[in-house]
């Protein structure tokens, strides 16, 4: 059995919807105590109470910034205020606007830099300290099947991001290491969240199509893959990366899937 991450301090960024309000109740009902981090206060209010009976343990909010290295510093200390600590950090803010290759400003690719790639980056440097006091620290990335492994049309500036989290993870793995500070990346594939809703019906349907259990995936399926990273059994897994997926990326040509 896994030891028990009651009372432990965790940090989710984009936690106040989608996969990171997902992750965050996986970690409540671990009993885990969990700072809610996003830009939106209102939304964090919102899953703060949704979120309220989840487990023992306590759900604080933040309204931050990730894209901005001050409120990293700020998300950090406010984890350390509330909860005595940081035990885990889930860096799991992102955003994915899309738009052609031919049609990116500079300004397009900055914004998806900043949050998806500065924001990884800036929130486990702020956490630091308080991940190696836990003798136990836990990063656990949230990056995309889209950029490591596949492509889609409107994203290559996100796809880039998000291959990018991936090459960040591996050296500070490695620089990591010596501070029993472990750093991992959950792959998504499509997620049922309020951000991929905006991606319209006609995008649902053709990803069920191809998906071979023909289903979105629950945004908690991304939370146990976190918290699995997260157990002290985990400590000996680092710099690596899980695909939940559905089996998404598996089919070698459309005919793969006929009849399935
Ligand atoms: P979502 O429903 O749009 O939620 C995104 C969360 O991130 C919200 O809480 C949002 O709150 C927050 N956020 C965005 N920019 C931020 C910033 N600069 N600072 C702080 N918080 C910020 O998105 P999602 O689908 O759950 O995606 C979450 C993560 O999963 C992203 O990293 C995304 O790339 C990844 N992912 C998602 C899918 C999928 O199928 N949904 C697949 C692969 C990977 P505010 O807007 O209020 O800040």
């Amino acid at each position: 059995m896994f030891t028990p991450l009651a009372g432990r301090s965790v940090i989710v960024t984009g936690g106040s919807k989608g996969i990171g309000k997902g992750i965050a109740r996986v970690f409540l009902r671990a009993g885990a105590n969990v700072l809610l981090a996003a830009r939106d206060s209102s939304a964090l209010d919102g899953a703060a109470s949704d979120l309220a009976k989840e487990g023992d343990g306590r759900v604080e909010i933040l309204a931050a910034d990730v894209s901005k290295v001050a409120d990293c510093r700020r998300i950090a200390e406010a984890a350390v205020e509330q909860f005595g600590g940081v035990d885990v950090l889930c860096a799991n803010a992102g955003i994915f606007p899309d738009t052609t290759l031919a049609a990116m400003s500079e300004e397009d690719v900055d914004n998806v830099l900043d949050c998806n790639v500065k924001g990884t980056i800036f929130m486990v440097q702020a956490c630091l300290p308080a991940l190696e006091a836990s003798g136990h620290g836990r990063v656990v990335i949230t990056s995309s099947i889209t950029g490591p492994i596949t492509g889609y049309p409107g994203w290559s500036h996100y796809g880039a991001s998000k291959a990018a989290q991936l090459g960040f993870m591996r050296t500070a793995s490695i620089e990591l290491a010596p501070r029993k500070i472990t750093v991992n990346a959950v792959l998504p594939g499509n997620i049922a969240t309020e951000g991929l809703a905006d991606m319209g019906e006609d995008y649902r349907r053709g990803m069920e199509a191809v998906i071979p259990q023909h289903r979105l995936g629950e945004v908690e399926d991304i939370g146990y893959a976190a918290l699995f990273f997260a157990t002290d059994e985990a400590a000996y897994i680092t710099g690596q990366s899980l695909v939940i997926d559905g089996g998404q990326v598996l089919p070698e040509s459309p005919a793969a899937l006929e009849g399935i």
